[in-house]
């Protein structure tokens, strides 16, 4: 093909050398141009530029006489979109253009007068309904695929249009042009594509195609193929064929459609026309080659001649997209660090989990914040009891809370998901919900939750009780009734490549949070470099270390307190040293006590005879106590490093637990060197006091064992104070680490637990871009971690920097930690994946912008 004088970058034949390009053509164009060049059989195509189809919005034509004397005279056209993203949509293909009597005559010579008439009715249809804009039912009553269809149809459309159905095939490509730049440019489009990512002034290039028919004598029909299934991503050639078949009709044809391949299920295209499949599928190999990404091709066999229409990107889930940058990497497609750039990291998350199936029937019931992903159906429960006795049955239950305390805990690991009424994305259910891997929904106010009565109402007033099914959606935060369609999570071998792979690239360290050993088992699944955060108090809750743990708060003297905690010191011990173990020499980071202690108090009846009679008090007596120790703001209160002043035998305790389960693990295993960090340190002096206790057990440990270990001491940055003071307060430290939950929480001052009651409409009227507690505010909490790396560096030089909030696992948030010059990210084990993955694409970008790619 040659250019020709007519053609600009405005409107141009593509051919190999023609101006095109996906900004300004759109991707139909530009992938058109490709098969162009490959010599494939790709009818005569022109493009018209995103200006030029903005133009005909506004009413100014292209010269449309210039555009058909591109094509061979008395041919059909199709107009197909050609944005510059296929996701974002655009007005359906237009085909059959041209067609009127004397071509209808023409044609049933050249394919008989059936087929003819078919293809004529079909664009008198089209054009009605898509370009005049005439009502759709006026054809209702037309059944006749034949001439007398066709007759019906031209009839139909003079009484309704007033006028004879347009014979000028200048009129009517001039109208499908019109009719298809106007929908593009119209509010409902323009919203639609903006809620898939595009830009408010998003363009819409044209292709104008020459029609290979598909219907008519010897093989003639359409379809669609492609080499790999969307679901899987597995090598497999997918999609059907239909004889006497337009555009992509194959793919609803039922029965009457071929199987590509040969196929034990039915009659195939390979046995059919065994020379038009065996080219298509070179022609497949050849565009995977060469347009180094899996397509779906459209193509048509017009009197056993193949014609290749079109070529999209193939759809694909989340497993599939894995699999496909794999295959492509391994067969020396793609280099491997593009593979990576093509896999989106929060896709990952339905790798991880099992997902309510895309397919699946939603009858919703309600909705809240998406705090843990995955989904998992059960029967409701109402309280952590109830749930500890599903799961001894063997049932599956979803746990219903106004909110969860550390006293659910049991209930929580016995249950398939969660659920509460109030909450956040850092509240104690999101947050243990995400450690454990378990779905979980917080903040669903719009439901009423009636725990005491146990009744759950959903958003829609329908009444739910105890035992009824429902399934928790916690990747997008939807309540569920019933059991819908679920798909399984899928790690396999192809997604340890892929991660193995973002290893080599990434240039920041991923660890993980975990408290218990089933967790730090989850983080080595995912690999990750060590435990950033172990919270301590999560090992306080199992039955036999409660009530020690309550002894030890009720103790009227040190001397009494350090008696009961010596009943908690081997448990801790054996939590630690299996700690050790299970991460074999990787850092662990334990984080001394934070949570108030009243938090390990019963709050209902019960709770207090239970605690009177193990403690041998009165009720009453019990009662007072626990009322004389309530906060009003229990987060602001005696939690963190301010217990461990003025309580410093339970910091005793832990540091000599710690330093005797590294010497336990180091005895048999890698050398273990413990980190340990102090929460909620706002003063210099709160560091000193606690080290130098710690420093003594250390010594004492040394002493009484007659051997020597290291640790390193941190701090956790996570009050404002902390971040601006951080140049004195690094002089104690070996590494600040930023506890970006209550950094949110206190620089916003905004309760992380009761967030949930205004943060979607807040998100909603644009007051935050984003739930802080979920994408770190850059802006405000950022600035803070941003002066506590500069400030920390400068009082001591090589100081270890990392976040540990909840932020470490989303990928925005991530990209900004790397910028800001922090040494690793640690967030919830299953986050760990998305973590290493969006770590890597960051250090790729950066090495492409510097070339190095
Ligand atoms: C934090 O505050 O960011 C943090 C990691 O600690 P926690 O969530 O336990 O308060
Ligand atoms: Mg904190």
């Amino acid at each position: 093909m040659q250019n020709t004088p007519f053609d600009t970058p405005d409107v141009t034949l593509i051919t190999p050398t023609a101006t095109v390009a996906t900004p300004t053509h759109g991707g139909r164009a530009k992938c058109l141009q490709r098969l162009v060049r490959l010599n494939l059989p790709v009818p005569q195509t022109v493009a018209l530029s995103f200006s030029t189809v903005h133009q005909i919005a506004t009413g100014v034509l292209p010269d449309v006489d210039g555009i058909l004397q591109r094509f061979k005279d008395g041919c059909l056209l199709c107009v197909r979109p050609s944005s510059e993203d296929p996701d974002w949509g655009g007005p359906g293909a237009v085909l059959n253009i041209g067609m009127n009597d004397a071509r209808f005559v023409e044609l049933s010579d050249r394919i008989g007068a059936d087929a003819a008439a078919q293809i004529y009715k079909r664009f008198v249809q089209t054009y009605a309904i898509h370009v005049a804009r005439l009502d759709p039912d006026i054809f209702d009553d037309i059944a006749d695929d034949g001439q007398i269809g066709l007759g019906q149809s031209l009839r139909a459309y003079e009484d309704e249009a007033e006028e004879g159905f347009p014979q000028s095939p200048a009129r009517q490509l001039a109208e499908v042009l019109r009719s298809m730049a106007r929908a593009w440019e119209g509010t409902t489009a323009r919203l639609l594509r903006q809620a898939k990512g595009a830009p408010m002034d998003a363009g819409l290039g044209l292709v104008v195609q020459e029609m290979a028919l598909g219907l008519g004598q010897g093989e003639c029909g359409s379809g669609v193929l492609q080499l790999v299934n969307s679901r899987t991503g597995e090598n497999q050639i997918t999609g059907r064929y239909l004889s006497q078949s337009q555009g992509r009709e194959a793919l609803d044809g039922g029965t009457r459609a071929l199987f590509l391949e040969r196929d034990p299920r039915g009659p195939s295209l390979e046995e059919l026309a065994p020379e038009a499949f065996a080219e298509l599928n070179a022609h497949a190999a050849l565009m995977r080659q060469r347009l180094r990404e899996e397509m779906q091709i459209e193509f048509t066999i017009e009197n056993g001649e193949l014609h290749i229409l079109d070529g999209v990107r193939a759809k694909r889930s989340p497993q599939a997209a894995v699999r496909i940058s794999v295959a492509l990497a391994e067969d020396g497609i793609i280099p491997r660090h593009e593979a990576l750039l093509r896999v989106d990291p929060h896709a990952l998350t339905e790798l991880l989990h099992r997902q309510v199936a895309d397919d699946a029937d939603r009858d919703v019931l309600g909705a809240g914040i998406a705090a843990s992903p995955g989904a998992a159906t059960g029967r409701i429960v109402f309280t952590a009891a109830d749930a500890q006795a599903s799961a001894a049955r063997g049932e599956a239950c979803i746990l219903v809370r106004r909110e969860t305390a550390p006293e659910d805990i049991r209930g929580m690991h016995a249950a398939s998901a969660i659920l509460t009424e109030r909450g956040g994305m850092t509240s104690h259910a999101a947050v243990i919900g995400r450690g454990m891997g378990l779905p979980c929904i917080v903040g669903a106010a719009r439901m009423k939750f009636h725990v005491q009565r146990k009744k759950l109402i959903s958003e829609d007033g329908r009444s739910l009780s105890e035992g009824d099914i429902i399934t928790i959606d916690g990747t997008s935060g939807q309540i569920l009734a019933g059991a819908p369609k679920m798909v399984e999570a899928a790690q396999d071998d192809v997604f340890r490549t892929l991660m193995s792979w973002a290893d080599a690239e990434r240039d920041i360290g991923v660890r993980a949070n975990a408290d218990t050993p089933a967790d730090a088992q989850t983080a080595r699944n995912f690999d990750a470099q060590g435990i950033g955060l172990c919270r301590t108090e999560h090992m306080f809750f199992e039955e036999d270390r409660l009530t020690p743990m309550r002894e030890m708060i009720f103790a009227n003297s040190a001397q009494d307190r350090k008696a009961t905690l010596a009943l908690i010191l081997p448990m801790q011990r054996a939590d630690f040293t299996e700690l050790f173990r299970i991460m074999q020499g990787q850092p662990v980071c334990i984080r001394l006590f934070d949570p108030p202690l009243h938090e390990f108090l019963p709050h209902d009846r019960a709770g207090l005879r239970d605690m009177a009679e193990a403690l041998d008090m009165p009720v009453s007596e019990v009662t007072r106590r626990v009322e004389s120790m309530g906060e009003y703001n229990p987060m602001l209160g005696m939690r963190g490093v301010r217990l461990g002043v003025t309580v410093p035998e339970i910091y005793d305790m832990q540091a000599r637990a710690i330093f005797e389960a590294t010497l336990d693990a180091s005895r048999d295993g890698a050398p273990v060197v413990p980190e340990i960090m102090i929460p909620l340190v706002s003063a210099k002096r709160e560091v000193e006091i606690v080290r130098t206790r710690i420093d003594a057990v250390a010594a004492a440990v040394r002493n009484e064992r007659g051997k020597d270990f290291t640790y390193r001491l941190g701090v956790m940055a996570e009050t404002p104070r902390a971040c601006l003071r951080a140049e004195e307060i690094a002089q104690h430290a070996h590494f600040l680490s930023f506890g970006t939950n209550d950094l949110t929480q206190m620089t916003y001052g905004l309760s992380r637990d009761d967030a949930g009651r205004f943060m979607s409409d807040y998100v909603k009227l644009g007051v935050f871009n984003e739930d802080p507690f979920h994408v770190l505010d850059t802006d405000g909490v950022g600035e803070l971690v941003k002066l506590g790396v500069q400030r920390g560096r400068a009082g001591r030089e090589g100081i270890t920097m990392s976040v540990c909030g909840e932020h470490g696992g989303n990928p925005e948030s991530i990209a900004f930690c790397r910028a800001v010059g922090v040494d690793y990210v640690s967030c919830s084990p299953f986050r760990v994946p998305i973590a290493r993955l969006s770590a890597a694409q960051l250090a790729i970008r950066d090495k492409m912008e510097s070339g190095k790619y």
